[in-house]
């Protein structure tokens, strides 16, 4: 495409932008709202690659990236909402939340046919945004941008990062922080709680409508099916129980599992007190909010079947018009949800011993090391990354072994493993090659989160963020370069809570 300096090629590439569905559903699924224009915008970050993926103008949108990104320009074809929703919040009912200061730019059909939304966040204020500013801190858009980018790269369904923008203006948290606006891409933002918000209504007619059209849009396998929303239900609780499998492969904590918060797509949504634990502990909790530990790391899947089940509620009236049959059908659905879980977790823990044939000892043998990981605060990342090494390589015992506090407590868990790895033979070097495609050297660890935050803040020094990006873009490669980010925090760089993004 030609390009003169003033020349807004985007603006005119054919085919039109954007094909914006959801806008087209009933008034009550959303808010007309365009973003409010900010101050001083500048671009922060451009994911060029994610662009042309979605088939846009790379270049073209980078030019002009600070006011399409801060929401200052609307794209041709753009026909920017809030959505309508609802959601649990730690367990307690709110009619309604919607996006507050989320505004879903449109849809677009990305270079293999997919549909993306394209969204702002901390756009400005909408109808949803009850006493909420409509803004976000830069802080939280930095720490979205690096953690969605790094679930991407390390294989696990998530929204993107599309870019990051700050405002020039401040925003009014517990102390003043530099304003930020970030554009996230997700196979949609239709929740859990998009489903709720109407259902709490006694709106069927929108719950079958919005049952629809995420069959059309997320399930089109499922839309000939006998009891398609029944069917449903089974496909998302499916998607989501393999998604929190995946969480807990890799140490992924998501802090705040609000029914607004879990995707129909399956895809990890809202970054905000997110963190990876370091040093293996089933209940670590990062948020500070969550006091409780309802979101601790192992109780993930419990809560991903409780989230379901919300669904499942409000699909009722669609399953069978008799209650009763259609409560022992979703009940069915929600029984079958541990299977769901259970089958991928195990399946990739497997693979994180490097184990390829199935034996019925070997959750007992994992449940062994996680346990052993704990009792010795062993690394988890680490962990299982210099268990690959060791299985290339008995010389790697003692680097394997430092990651537990006593390095001889080992010992009889590699002595079973060393068995059972006898009867599952497979040359050394393979075994180690696959195990480090599955167990990554490098993730977002708070610390270095937090370190390039606040540089970015305190010194306007983005230099820490763009080398987080570079490393956690290939997780599983050894990149000797950046050694120093596979490591764990030391005593006095750990970070222990973080904060909701609000
Ligand atoms: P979250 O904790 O980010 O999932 O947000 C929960 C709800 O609060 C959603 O409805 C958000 O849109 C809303 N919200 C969060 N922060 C703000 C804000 N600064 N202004 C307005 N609404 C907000
Ligand atoms: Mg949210």
């Amino acid at each position: 495409m030609s390009s003169s300096p003033h020349d807004n090629s985007v603006l005119q590439a054919p085919p039109a932008l954007f094909d914006n569905s959801y806008a087209r559903l009933p008034p009550q699924f959303f808010a007309e709202q365009a973003p409010t224009p900010v101050a001083a915008p500048q671009l922060i970050k451009f994911n060029a690659a994610l662009a042309r993926e979605l088939g846009l103008d790379a270049e073209a949108l980078e030019r002009d990236g600070a006011a399409i990104f801060s929401g200052n320009k609307l794209l041709p074809g753009s026909e920017p909402i809030a959505m309508a929703y609802a959601g649990h919040q730690f367990g307690g009912f709110v009619p309604q939340l919607g996006d507050g200061r989320a505004i879903l730019l449109g849809e677009i059909i990305d270079r293999s046919g997919k549909r993306r939304d394209i969204q702002l966040k901390g756009a400005g204020q909408t109808r949803f945004s009850r006493r909420g500013d409509g803004r976000a801190a830069l802080g939280p858009v930095l720490r979205e941008y690096i953690v969605s980018e790094a679930m991407h790269a390390l294989g696990i369904p998530t929204t993107r990062a599309l870019a990051a923008v700050s405002t020039g203006e401040p925003v009014y948290r517990e102390r003043v922080l530099p304003g930020a606006v970030f554009t996230r891409v997700a196979a949609s933002h239709i929740r859990v709680g998009t489903f709720q918000f109407f259902a709490a209504r006694g709106d069927t007619d929108s719950v079958r409508i919005l049952a629809d059209y995420v069959i059309d849009r997320h399930y089109p396998e499922i839309k000939d099916r006998q009891n398609r929303y029944l069917t449903l239900l089974e496909a998302v609780s499916d998607r989501q129980a393999a998604l929190i499998a995946r969480w807990l492969h890799v140490g992924f904590i998501h802090g705040v599992m609000n029914t607004d918060n879990m995707t129909i797509s399956g895809e990890t949504i809202d970054y905000g007190p997110c963190a990876f634990m370091d040093h293996y502990n089933a209940a670590t909790v990062f948020s500070s909010i969550d006091q409780q530990g309802r979101y601790a790391y192992a109780n993930q899947p419990g809560i991903g079947q409780w989230n379901i089940a919300r669904l499942g509620e409000t699909l009722l009236p669609l399953i069978d018009p008799s209650e009763d049959v259609a409560v022992d059908l979703a009940n069915a659905v929600l029984k079958a949800y541990g299977e769901r879980f259970q089958t991928p977790w195990l399946a990739g823990m497997r693979a994180k011993i490097g184990l390829v044939a199935e034996e019925d000892g070997d959750l007992d043998l994992i449940q062994a090391l996680l346990a052993l990981m704990q009792q010795q605060e062993a690394d988890f990342t680490l962990a299982f990354r210099r268990l690959a090494a060791l299985a290339e390589s008995e010389a790697n015992e003692t680097a394997f072994a430092a990651s537990f506090k006593d390095p001889e407590s080992t010992k009889p868990w590699l002595a079973r493993w060393r068995e059972r790895l006898s009867r599952d033979p497979q040359a050394p070097a393979e075994r180690a090659q696959a195990m480090r495609s599955v167990n990554p050297a490098f993730i977002p660890r708070n610390h270095r989160i937090e370190q390039a935050i606040e540089a970015a803040i305190e010194d306007g020094d983005f230099s820490l963020f763009e080398a987080l990006l570079t490393v956690l873009a290939k997780p599983y490669e050894d990149q000797p370069a950046f050694a120093p980010y596979a490591e764990p925090p030391q005593p006095a760089e750990r970070v222990l809570q973080t904060f909701c993004g609000t």
